[in-house]
């Protein structure tokens, strides 16, 4: 049988990794509740279908790159849903960043009609959405894994297995700690040094190429200091991991404090309305605790 593969949801991630996949040479069949995407897909060649359940339908490989838990729970399990057109033997692949637990009753529920499931989240933001360098870790049997490895790879840079279903939300939510606690490190850092008189721009410059350095930094330190905060990752998508993180440690007893502490200033930046911007706005948090600015000096 031919390899057709199915794409829901076309958003800042999902259009150019599904663009990739066409540029990779497979065929496409896909669907998002924006028109504007969708045709712009259709453009370069993919079909349109009406549904999850009709991608499912005219696929063999079904991608979901939606917001969360319930997102992905009611585009697979719900009524018109990717469950309700899969073939036997077909696969969903999740590449949203959504709860473990939640990657875990969605397999359950799809293997009982003999369809296969990887939780594959992504790291690596649109840059490399876009790029096709983007991080997939991934959970599920590791021969599906094997199986699909190629179409995961049209999309990344690397893709790594992490164990058993859920495996691959659960490395996501390390990722999203780690993303999380640098930004506030770097607002942090940038706030001292703003305040005692030294260029941030030049502190960046000059601790970039140390320890201190990361890819986060990279991405993020250029943001701030141009004030750009258009997205990119939103506060409410990353309001949404640490949510996922802090409830799947509250379940297996493991404690993120300082995780509780940067979900608060998430939540107060949600408060002050700014809930839509990159998250490299958290240095927005510290500002308005100092009313100053972190920007170059001239
Ligand atoms: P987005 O909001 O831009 O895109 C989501 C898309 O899903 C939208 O186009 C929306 O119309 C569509 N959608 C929602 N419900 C649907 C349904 N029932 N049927 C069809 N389409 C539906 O979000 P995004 O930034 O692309 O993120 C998607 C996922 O990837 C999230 O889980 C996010 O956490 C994760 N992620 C995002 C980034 C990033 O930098 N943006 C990086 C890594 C991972």
């Amino acid at each position: 049988m031919m390899m057709k593969i199915g794409f829901i949801g076309l958003g800042i991630m999902g259009k150019p990794m599904s663009k990739n996949l066409i540029k990779a040479g497979y065929s496409l069949v896909v669907t998002d509740l924006n028109k504007a995407a969708v045709d712009e897909l259709a453009a370069l060649g993919a079909e349109i279908a009406s549904n999850a359940k009709d991608v499912a339908a005219k696929a063999n490989i079904i991608i979901t790159m939606l917001p969360n838990s319930p997102h992905v729970k009611s585009a697979v399990l719900g009524e018109n849903g990717v469950i309700e057109g899969a073939k036997k033997g077909s696969v969903l692949i999740d590449m949203s960043s959504i709860a473990p637990l939640a990657s875990r009753e969605i397999y359950t529920e799809l293997e009982k009609q003999g369809i296969d499931m990887l939780d594959a989240p992504v790291s690596g933001g649109e840059p490399k959405a876009i790029d096709g360098t983007l991080s997939v870790m991934v959970g599920g049997k590791k021969d599906v894994f094997d199986k699909y490895y190629d179409v995961m790879k049209a999309m990344a840079g690397s893709v790594v297995y992490t164990g058993e279903i859920g495996a691959g939300n659960v490395t996501k939510l390390a990722n999203q700690v780690i993303v999380a606690l640098n930004i506030a490190a770097m607002s942090e850092a940038f706030m001292l040094a703003t305040k005692a008189g030294v260029d941030p721009e030049l502190v960046y410059q000059a601790i970039r190429g140390g320890l201190a350095g990361s890819t986060v930094l990279d991405a993020k330190a250029p943001m701030v200091l141009n004030r750009n905060f258009k997205p990119g990752f939103r506060i409410d998508l990353h309001i949404k991991d640490l949510s996922n993180a802090l409830d799947t440690s509250h379940g297996v007893g493991a404690n993120l404090p300082l995780t509780s502490a940067v979900m608060e200033m998430m939540q107060a930046l949600k408060s002050a309305g700014d809930d839509k911007l990159d998250h490299s706005a958290l240095a927005r948090y510290y500002e308005r605790l100092t009313g100053t600015e972190i920007k170059r000096f001239n």
